[in-house]
């Protein structure tokens, strides 16, 4: 299938660039030779946001999803727009207001998991409201204190970034998986881990999302809710600007 270069891998800050076509599917999911559009795994959403053509006229993108593989990433136009031609080079801009949110979200769900190092049975990034659930019966952690060790991580102004490993350096450190259920995507030889911290001395664990790249950048966030979710969960809940005193 069509093989798309995922430029958001290398660089997330990438806001706009070209790119042309070469590929429309048969529910009109556009196909491009190279994206910074983020598609929607690993708990975090896809990109919104537009392709200009050639004349000006703008196509509006109302979803980033993954096709028949997860190589393959198909911009979802909005309901009546217009689709290009194959071979058509676009503008492509995506919504960096939002993509910035969930990347500020996403590094914060990496820091809830340095607090809590449990095993994580789920998660979901979003710009308002993010979640981790984990494998853990005894809640004996609080709010608070939670909130209060993730902004320490947060204004310790640790850096964020990418290396990639191979499957067998993987296979030979099988701590680095936190997660419970879901296991990184095997079969091309090398893992892409998400280091916090100089030498990655406070995190590393194998992600294919969005991250900022200083802890900094995350800004202010607490833990909103600690929910039960059946016996042997608990559901963090993390959420943009200090805790409310109550
Ligand atoms: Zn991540």
């Amino acid at each position: 299938m069509a093989q798309t270069e995922a430029l958001f891998r290398d660089d997330a800050y990438m806001r706009e660039g070209a790119a042309r076509v070469i590929g429309i599917n048969d529910r009109g999911g556009i196909l491009l030779d190279r994206t910074m559009f983020y598609a929607t795994s690993g708990g975090q959403p896809g990109d919104t946001g537009r392709f200009i053509r050639e004349d000006g006229s703008i196509i509006q993108i109302a979803a980033t999803v993954t096709g028949e593989t997860n190589d393959e990433i198909v911009h979802v136009p909005a309901a009546e727009q217009v689709l290009p031609e194959m071979g058509e080079t676009l503008q492509l801009a995506i919504d960096w207001e939002r993509r910035f949110k969930l990347m500020r979200m996403h590094t914060a769900c990496h820091l809830l998991s340095v607090i809590c190092p449990f095993p994580i049975t789920g998660a979901s990034v979003n710009e308002a409201d993010s979640r981790v659930d984990f494998d853990l019966p005894d809640a004996s952690v609080t709010k608070e204190e939670v909130s209060a060790r993730l902004m320490d991580l947060v204004n310790g102004e640790h850096p964020v970034f990418t290396r990639w490993i191979s499957e067998e350096d993987l296979e030979a450190n099988p701590n680095l998986v936190k997660s419970k259920n879901v296991r990184p995507p095997r079969g091309t030889g090398r893992i892409r881990l998400v280091c916090i911290g100089n030498e990655a001395s406070i995190d590393s664990q194998p992600c294919g999302g969005t991250h900022v790249a200083n802890t900094a950048e995350v800004g202010e966030i607490h833990i909103g809710k600690i929910e039960k979710k059946g016996r042997e969960n608990r559901r963090f809940r993390i959420r943009f600007g200090s805790l409310p005193a109550n």
